[in-house]
């Protein structure tokens, strides 16, 4: 069967679109993370595609919330005795309050974390703090595991950004030759980490989820679709 795929934007929402011999356009929303993809008739031009999409947006993004909310980790009060998770590893969280100086999360030993707070420290200012130390963790490590997989794959990544994103793991702007990660990632193991620069480093070199793009990944990282699974696992 001929087939034909490409990567549309529209606004925040990426779209693989896949063109092959059907009668009407369809739309799916899949999980674990929310992935949109349209199926298309093959005379059917990018602009009617585009169009399609703009007026589904919201049922997109309601199905996109729904399904994301499934791999989502367990929401947190940051209490002494609750598990997190930084880089792929558990560790029990315990509380200290102090009356001074910086709130601040530490790693105590191999098995606990510290959250030095004031006493009475919302709930959502807990996770504020955590967040500063996530962002810490991932800067920590991203510049070198950019480093490594740019000369493996032979690309150049001017930029990196760490943001909070609901909907991926990771994206890119290849215009500006720039890689964009999520917070959240602070939480998986290192492997799981790579499997996201590299996913979007081949963009820069790959626009879309063609072929040539699965074959960089199937090249330099044979074991990627496992480091997809255990990504998308909830914490
Ligand atoms: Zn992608």
């Amino acid at each position: 069967m001929v087939t034909e795929a490409f990567k549309l934007n529209v606004l925040d929402v990426e779209i693989d679109v896949i063109r092959k011999d059907i009668k009407h356009l369809h739309l799916s929303v899949y999980p674990p993370n929310g992935r949109v993809r349209i199926a298309s008739p093959m005379d059917v031009n990018e602009d009617t595609i585009r169009l399609f999409a703009i007026n589904k947006l919201k049922w997109i993004r309601n199905n996109q919330k729904k399904q994301i909310n499934q791999i989502r980790q367990t929401p947190r009060e940051y209490i002494a005795g609750e598990s997190h998770w930084v880089l792929g590893k558990r560790y029990l969280l315990e509380i200290e309050y102090i009356t001074s100086g910086r709130h601040e999360v530490l790693i105590k030993n191999k098995k606990f974390l510290l959250l030095k707070i004031r006493k009475g420290t919302s709930t959502k200012n807990r996770a504020n703090v955590f967040d500063e130390f996530y962002r810490t963790q991932l800067h920590a490590l991203l510049p070198e595991l950019i480093e490594k997989w740019t000369k493996k794959i032979k690309v150049s990544c001017e930029e990196y950004a760490i943001l909070k994103m609901n909907t991926k793991w990771g994206s890119c702007v290849i215009e500006k030759n720039k890689i964009i990660l999520n917070l959240e990632l602070a939480k998986k193991s290192i492997p799981e980490i790579e499997y996201v620069i590299l996913h979007e480093l081949t963009h820069l070199l790959e626009r879309n989820h063609n072929h040539s793009f699965i074959n960089i990944l199937d090249n330099y990282m044979p074991d990627w679709k496992n480091r997809r699974r255990n990504l998308n696992q909830r914490l």
